[in-house]
């Protein structure tokens, strides 16, 4: 990379940014100098021209000139300085809740004032509340903009003056050598699109002219930040495609896995493998014999059984010597796992041990040590798996569950531990959540993707109702005539705050006054700050059928698996994504019993919420969910839906933006074998700020 080129020089080389601005930058995905210029306006003011107090209305932001005609201090209400200026044509008042003395002081009758600011109706007719101003001194020396004003996304302590100073200052060293800003695209695709160039595009987008049209600046319609858009999701793509090439330096562990291997394994288990779980299985086989590591991510709506085929492919590995680590994104799935793998490997020599953060002195020594030693064959865990005090013996195979859970680089981490002299370990990713098409082609490029597209036999959709919450009582009374048919029921609650400590209080408070509604059931609550020891205990209960109703958060959302709870309550679910409800709906419908999923929101619906509820309602297809999830995500309506582990993108919007993708796909391939050259310098702009990202 040409480190000469300034734009590529830290933020803080501009004047006006220190060391604590540019540390909030940073909190905007801005570090270096061109991440300014990809960080586009909110929306745009009208600074251009000077308009008539005659002509303005409540609701515009406009800018006026006016001379002082009155000025007081209001102590009715909030204390407020106003401030009257008038024009040829009317006045209006300025309004200040927060003003110095020397404000007041310089504001004197006659004084000629340039004000830019919101006008809302005020106690006296129109009000412009804490606009910017500057005194003119002279008549006829209002400065206006050439351009309309950015208004930036901002984040706490930095304001947008900040921003447009340091913004300017970059488009400027665009401006003085052009070919810092190189065009990577090339013309004819930059021609056939009718594409700007991006210098063209960057002007456009962070200085329009007046009469621009800002909503298609604004909506992404413009051709200026379509070719933006276009350039990102290019350089994800080429980022992928290039780990993929990469990923095949690697040697993979030397596995086989014969037909009579894979059949002794499978007859040991207590039911047959449905057809979609072997093709599966027979896709794992031929990679775990290839000449690289197998980089696999096994698809599969809830309840398909991934962890089973997870298991074949451990036996595989195990039986040709290596270690299999199982990771988890939680602990109760980790524990679960560990009771399938100890039951499946019951004949197995080797150790099945289980390796969680709450694993501490000693026994985590001990364990450690037979990771360590080799006498440890399959290693389960959660994110303690790649900390620095695990070292494995002869790591061959590496299976991540609910993959979308993790981080990029904590998959990476683990990688990294098991990667010795030239070889490096198969890996096989799982996930729930089903990826919509389009997203899986730009995210998952760089893996092989299998997908379980069938449920085991005699599953019974779930049947879910949208109910209000004002009928909690009869949601109750029906608990009361479920437990009675010796049945079991999940309560989940959910809260909009991402605060952990807060969502396990609201569960307490729920989890007391149900126990005074059903004073007959035995019912347990569980969450995040529950101890672990606890938690299993409470599991083991549950399963065991001596808790009737579970009240729990949503850590039960992955993995858990009680075929007999068939009847689930999920409070507030308008507040969820529509995969992460579908994922919770997935505890029930496991067994023989039908199965119910109620959701209780409160009043009144969006019709967003209403429209999105009704697609889970009618529909227990994760994919058809996933890409209706995706189509009604609601911009901040949303809460709750768990980005970890997805790409962020700075201009590109995977709906706005669809149509671009097949386009991509073909650009993308033709760019590596043609001009291979442009791939690492488009990786740098965009992505460069995430170093490990191309390497996964
Ligand atoms: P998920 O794909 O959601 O991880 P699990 O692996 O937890 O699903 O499997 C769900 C349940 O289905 C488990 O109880 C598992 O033992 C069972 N199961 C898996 N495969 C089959 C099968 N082929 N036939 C019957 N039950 C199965
Ligand atoms: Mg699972």
């Amino acid at each position: 990379m040409d480190t000469r080129n300034p734009l590529s020089n830290p933020v803080s080389d501009l004047s006006g940014i220190g060391g604590k601005t540019a540390k909030l930058l940073e909190k905007l995905g801005i570090f270096r100098i061109q991440d300014l210029l990809f960080h586009l306006p909110i929306r745009y003011e009208d600074r251009t021209r000077v308009l008539a107090i005659s002509q303005i209305k409540a609701g515009m932001t406009a800018l006026i000139t006016g001379k002082i005609v009155f000025i007081d201090v209001l102590p009715r209400g909030r204390k407020s300085l106003i401030c009257r200026v008038e024009d040829d044509s009317g006045s209006i008042d300025l309004r200040f809740f927060h003003f110095t003395a020397r404000q007041h002081a310089g504001f004197k009758p006659g004084t000629t004032l340039s004000c830019f600011g919101e006008i809302r109706y005020g106690y006296a007719g129109l009000e412009m509340i804490h606009p910017d101003y500057s005194v003119i001194y002279q008549e006829n020396t209002v400065v206006t903009e050439p351009y309309l004003t950015p208004v930036y996304p901002l984040t706490e302590r930095l304001n947008q003056g900040t921003i447009r100073k340091a913004v300017k200052q970059a488009l400027a060293l665009c401006e003085t050598t052009t070919a810092l800003l190189n065009d990577w695209i090339p013309d004819s695709v930059l021609k056939e699109n009718r594409y700007p160039s991006l210098a063209e595009a960057i002007k456009a987008l962070h200085t329009p002219y007046a009469n621009a049209d800002t909503n298609a600046l604004l909506n992404g319609t413009d051709p200026s930040i379509k070719r933006l858009a276009f350039e990102e999701l290019l350089s994800h793509q080429l980022s992928r495609k290039l780990a993929k090439q990469k990923a095949r330096l690697w040697e993979a562990p030397k596995v086989s896995s014969t037909d009579s291997l894979s059949k002794q394994f499978i007859q040991t288990l207590p039911f047959n493998l449905t057809e979609a779980q072997q093709k599966v299985i027979s896709e794992i086989r031929s990679d775990l014999e290839s000449a690289y590591p197998m980089m696999r991510l096994v698809q599969g709506d809830v309840g398909s059984g991934k962890t089973v085929v997870a298991a074949v492919a451990a036996f595989f590995a195990l039986n040709s010597g290596y270690q299999v680590a199982v990771m988890a994104p939680t602990e109760l799935l980790a524990e679960q796992h560990y009771r399938n793998f100890s039951d499946w490997f019951k004949e197995c020599t080797k150790q099945i041990v289980l390796l969680t953060g709450q694993l501490k002195g000693n026994a985590r020594k001990e364990i450690t040590g037979q990771i360590a030693d080799g006498t440890a064959g399959i290693i389960i865990g959660t994110h303690a798996l790649f900390q620095d005090a695990v070292n494995f013996h002869r790591l061959g195979l590496i299976i991540i569950d609910e993959q979308h859970r993790f981080g990029v680089h904590q998959r990476l981490a683990l990688r990294t531990k098991g990667q010795k002299e030239n070889v490096s370990p198969h890996q096989l990713v799982m996930t729930a959540t089903p990826i919509p098409r389009t997203l899986a082609m730009l995210q998952y490029s760089d893996l092989d993707i299998s997908i379980i597209d069938q449920l085991p036999p005699g599953r019974k959709p779930v049947t879910t109702s949208v109910i209000p919450s004002e009928r909690r009582d009869e949601v109750i009374a029906r608990i009361n005539g479920w437990v009675s048919q010796q049945k079991q029921a999940y309560w989940v609650c959910t809260l909009i705050e991402e605060s952990e400590i807060l969502q396990c209080e609201a569960a307490e408070k729920t989890a007391e006054r149900l126990a005074v509604a059903l004073p007959d059931i035995r019912l347990a609550l569980l969450h995040g700050r529950i101890k672990p020891a606890e938690k299993e205990a409470i599991m083991r209960a549950f399963k065991n059928r001596e808790i009737d109703l579970l009240v729990a958060t949503t850590v039960i959302e992955v993995g858990v698996d009680v075929p007999n709870a068939s009847l689930m309550i999920i409070e507030n679910p308008e507040r969820l994504g529509l995969s992460q409800l579908h994922q919770l709906r997935g505890r029930v419908g496991r067994g023989v019993d039908e199965s119910y999923c109620l959701l209780m929101y409160q009043s009144p619906l969006s019709e967003n919420a209403r429209q999105r509820l009704g697609i889970l309602r009618e529909s227990n297809d994760g994919f058809y969910i996933a890409e209706k999830d995706l189509l009604l995500r609601g911009p901040g309506e949303v809460m709750g839906t768990r980005q970890t582990g997805q790409v962020n993108f700075k201009i590109a919007d995977l709906v706005r933006d669809a149509d671009l993708l097949d386009n991509i796909a073909m650009l993308a391939d033709s760019v590596l074998s043609q001009q291979p050259e442009i791939a690492p310098p488009l990786i740098e702009r965009w992505l460069g700020y995430r170093s490990d990202y191309s390497e996964v």
